[in-house]
């Protein structure tokens, strides 16, 4: 981070000092809200959660050497006190990253914000000292986080903004104000919180409304071919860049396909040049994260041949994601459990099918989350599908959104033996510890909230 002392810390956020004998003293960084990643130059912010209060850790941290506490009330030790301990972490995020003049890019979607956020950092990371948001923290207080830890040296900090509901992305662009507005895709998860597609198209839109106008550089780069995301053009006075398959879009692929070991490659249309791309990630899916990631690191001054060496070289960054491991044996499971929605769910499956030709093939599906009313059809959907594709086994885990699977499956084309239905994830490890064989490819996927790593899990450790 960007050292400040305590008295400009204090000043920034509005807080009190509490047994601070020296004011000038500077929080060097990291700022932490885990008491085990305090470290000397630390500051340490205190939230009172439902089971732990962080207040609880004050004379642990400063042992380990924080310089401070940003707390809601006095603790003993040196501290800033305030009235919301969120708001304060916001607040000195944004004096940090209005101080470091790095590029803001800012991204949402209701699929791929953390894949493509990946992307874009691999790219931009090769022109330029870029600092990116971990995993998913992409809530109210992993994005100030983030952004504190971007140094003087910093150029591009690439955001990941999550958005449950109306506001929440406005809030975010409050804090972190992004100069480059990325909106992915406008899908189906969390439909059941928000209400609607159109709802969550409200919510996602709020990045671009956010920007500066075109004239100081504002740039809403958007998905030409999701017809929400498109129509958010007319709600920034930012530029408009497109990305996508469509003719119209600024930045697109040609000629799109997935090799034979399922990865997808095409060719980069850039407004400066083309180039082509094999990428190293599975699942046709990516074609989208890489199109949104070329355009941002297009407008960021990159060159088309840049841009398509650096996609074809990166790799994911973030767990059970497309994870491909070869067991001794020759079997290859497919670790897809982070997270599943109706349009990974049918990508997840081509690449599956993609990748084992001539093999036999095993979809080990779980619940998708959060539907709403769509949930029964979008499960039948993806049963449906797994026969269309001619996926050799479909093992659908769980309750009743499972049996809705394996039901699509059996309507589709009287499969019968090809497609079971067990309860548990244990079930489904026993089920392929008799019947895999040496060859075979075993994709496994299903909403966070199943767990289905273990399974993946289970698998490798008895390959
Ligand atoms: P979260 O809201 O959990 O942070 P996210 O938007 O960051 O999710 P990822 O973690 O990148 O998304 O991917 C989540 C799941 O969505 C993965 O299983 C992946 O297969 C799938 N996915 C990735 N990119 C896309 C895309 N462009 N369209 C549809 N699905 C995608
Ligand atoms: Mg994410």
């Amino acid at each position: 981070m960007i050292a400040l002392s305590l008295a400009e810390i204090a000043e920034v956020v509005g807080g009190q000092t509490h047994d601070i004998p020296d004011p000038s003293v500077q929080v060097t960084g990291p700022v932490v809200r885990d008491s085990r990643e305090a470290v000397p130059g630390s500051l340490f912010v205190a939230f009172v959660g439902e089971r732990v209060d962080g207040h609880d850790f004050a004379d642990q941290v400063v042992e380990s050497g924080a310089v401070a506490v940003l707390a809601s009330r006095p603790v003993g030790v040196p501290a800033i006190v305030v009235d919301d301990v969120q708001r304060a972490l916001g607040a000195l995020a944004r004096r940090v990253v209005t101080d470091l003049g790095a590029t803001l890019v800012g991204l949402t979607g209701s699929a791929g914000k953390t894949s493509t956020k990946d992307l874009i950092a691999q790219v931009l990371q090769r022109k330029a000292p870029t600092v990116y948001t971990p995993g998913s923290l992409n809530n109210e207080i992993g994005l100030p986080l983030t952004a504190l830890t971007a140094t003087e040296e910093t150029r591009f900090l690439v955001l990941e903004m999550g958005a449950r509901g109306i506001g929440h992305i406005r809030y975010l662009t409050e804090l972190t104000p992004p100069r480059i507005g990325l909106v992915l895709n406008v899908g189906s998860a969390h439909i059941g919180e928000f209400g609607g597609r159109e709802q969550i198209a409200q919510a996602k839109g709020e990045l671009v409304e956010a920007l500066p106008p075109a004239e100081e550089g504002g740039t809403a780069v958007l998905n030409a071919d999701d017809p929400l995301v498109r129509a958010m053009a007319s709600r920034t006075k930012a530029k408009v860049v497109l990305f996508g398959e469509s003719d119209e879009a600024d930045v697109r692929a040609e000629n799109v396909r997935l090799t034979d070991s399922g990865q997808p490659a095409f060719r980069l249309h850039t407004p400066s040049g083309a180039s082509d791309v094999t990428m190293r990630l599975y699942g046709e899916h990516h074609v989208s994260n890489a199109l949104a990631a070329a355009a941002v690191a297009h407008e960021l001054g990159m060159s088309a041949q840049e841009i398509a060496t650096a996609l074809s070289e990166a790799g994911s960054l973030s767990r059970w994601r497309m994870e491909v491991t070869e067991r001794p044996d020759g079997v290859t499971i497919v670790n897809d459990a982070y997270n599943a929605n109706p349009e990974s769910m049918k990508a997840a499956l081509r690449a599956l099918v993609a990748m084992g030709r001539g093999r036999r093939t095993w979809a080990v599906l779980g619940k998708m989350a959060e539907l709403g009313d769509e949930a029964l059809a979008e499960h039948d959907a993806v049963g449906r599908l797994a026969v269309r594709l001619n996926v050799s086994k479909l093992v659908a885990v769980g309750g009743i959104e499972a049996s809705w699977l394996q039901l699509g499956a059996y309507n589709e084309g009287s499969w019968g033996e090809e497609s079971v239905h067990v309860s548990d994830a244990q079930a489904a490890v026993d089920l392929l510890r008799s019947e895999l064989r040496p060859g075979d490819v075993v994709l496994v996927k299903a909403s966070r909230s199943v767990g289905l790593e273990g399974v993946a899990q289970a698998l490798l450790e008895t390959g």
